[in-house]
């Protein structure tokens, strides 16, 4: 069915969701020629691509194709061909095109020049304007009528919209605020589209901190540390929060501590306070005489621990007197976590349309002309530059299997 006041030019594809995903599906249909319409719930495009950039806009990573489809797990056979078809250069080279040229930081990381999301997705708008591509907002889809006709809840009532093909990036569950709710489960398991649960993906954790440590330290850095589990260690750093602990090396073994807590119901993550420094050296330093100073005074001074470190050291139990046993607990303070912290407070969302309700175009087997793509599929990464770039050549792939499904 088609909306009233449209004429039906060319063959027509609904997208269900303008993210980055949506938005990058939307360009390759017009550039061949599609008549577009963009649906967004929200009364703006691109919410958490905007957030994204608050910090800097990581838009892809500079490691080998190799390497990098290693990240995505368990996914990575279903995101290689995504990967290939629409590649980390390609990407780079399509920001460059946009006027918003990229550069590789010392991490290895791709950013824009300007670090900003705003300027990028201007230039892409008004790029969108200009090939015809149409916008709805404030139009959130709702489920299905009959015959497959998409339902969407408008500011001027219910809106039941048919065309010829539809790109769903609906997106995760996390910051739903911006728009992602995961609401459109159990429309699309109706349709026999089988889903992994969601889950939360890059998130912190929960564990229970003393409230003297709390109302001290909540909020505060734990900089240069390395964190260990399940034999991965990491480097980096992690925040205190009045429920646990967050930040960039939490959230890289984030999917490891997800699974053992659904296993066992917790897990036991390892802090060393000094990774610089050998066990050996440590111990040495501890063994200088203590004299007058106090206990954190002289763990200051000779194991060079900041206070929040101390105080962690305390929060783990009683500090060992024994000097080596010190220096094993300085580089290894076990901190048991609870939980997950929330979905809706995690950076990215696990879980989704599994990839094998979809052929290799990321066409649903069980709704033809119907195709699925960014973070709303089944796939989870670190973050890295990986996120954005398996939601862009996702959206690729959907758009160029809702192409050669027109012209079938
Ligand atoms: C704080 C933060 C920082 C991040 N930084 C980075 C980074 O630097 N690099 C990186 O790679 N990734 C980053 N990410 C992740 C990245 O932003 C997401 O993976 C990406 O935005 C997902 O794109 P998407 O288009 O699939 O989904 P979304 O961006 O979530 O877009 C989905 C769109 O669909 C709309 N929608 C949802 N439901 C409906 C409905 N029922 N009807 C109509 N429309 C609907 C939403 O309103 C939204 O506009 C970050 C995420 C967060 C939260």
């Amino acid at each position: 069915m088609l909306q009233r006041g449209m004429t039906k030019t060319c063959k027509h594809v609904a997208i269900i969701g303008g993210g980055p995903t949506g938005l990058m599906a939307a360009e390759v249909l017009a550039q061949a020629g599609a008549g577009v319409t963009i649906f967004e719930a929200m009364p703006t495009l691109g919410r958490k691509f905007l957030l994204a950039g608050r910090g800097g806009l990581n838009l892809t990573h500079s490691e080998e194709l190799d390497a990098f489809t290693l990240r995505y797990g368990a996914a990575a056979p279903d995101i290689a061909p995504l990967l290939t078809a629409f590649p980390p250069a390609a990407l780079r080279q399509w920001a460059q095109q946009l006027g918003e040229p990229t550069f590789v930081g010392s991490s290895g990381r791709v950013f824009p020049k300007n670090f900003k999301t705003s300027p990028l997705l201007r230039a892409w708008l008004r790029r969108l304007a200009a090939l015809g591509v149409e916008t709805r907002l404030r139009h959130r889809f709702t489920g299905f009528g009959e015959n497959d006709v998409l339902r969407f809840e408008t500011p001027a009532g219910l809106l039941e919209h048919k065309a010829d093909a539809a790109i769903f990036a609906l997106g995760g569950a996390s910051w739903p605020r911006l728009g992602s709710n995961g609401r459109w489960i159990s429309a699309l398991e109706g349709k026999g589209v089988s889903i992994a649960p969601l889950r939360p993906a890059n998130c912190g954790f929960e564990t229970r901190w003393s409230r003297h440590f709390v109302d001290k330290f909540a909020g505060a850095p734990l900089k240069s540390i390395a964190l260990t589990f399940g034999g991965n260690t990491l480097r980096g750093e992690a925040v205190i929060t009045e429920k646990g602990i967050e930040g960039g090396a939490v959230y890289a073994l984030s999917r490891a501590l997800r699974e053992a807590i659904a296993a066992q119901a917790h897990a036991l993550l390892e802090i060393d306070l000094r990774p610089d420094v050998s066990l050996e050296a440590l111990t040495r330093r501890l063994s200088a005489p203590r004299e007058k100073k106090s206990l954190s005074n002289f763990l200051r001074k000779s194991a060079g621990l900041p206070v929040i470190a101390i105080a962690l050291l305390r929060e783990a139990g009683p500090i060992p007197e024994d000097v080596s046993a010190l220096a094993a607990r300085i580089k290894c303070v076990p901190l048991r976590l609870d939980a997950a912290r929330p979905l809706e407070r995690a950076i990215s969302t696990a879980g989704g349309v599994r990839f094998d309700a979809l052929d290799g175009n990321l066409m649903a087997r069980t709704i033809p002309g119907v195709f699925f793509a960014g973070e709303m599929l089944d796939w989870e990464a670190p973050t890295g530059g990986y996120l954005l770039q398996a939601c862009f050549s996702s959206g690729v792939v959907a758009a160029r299997g809702a192409l050669a499904w027109l012209k079938r």
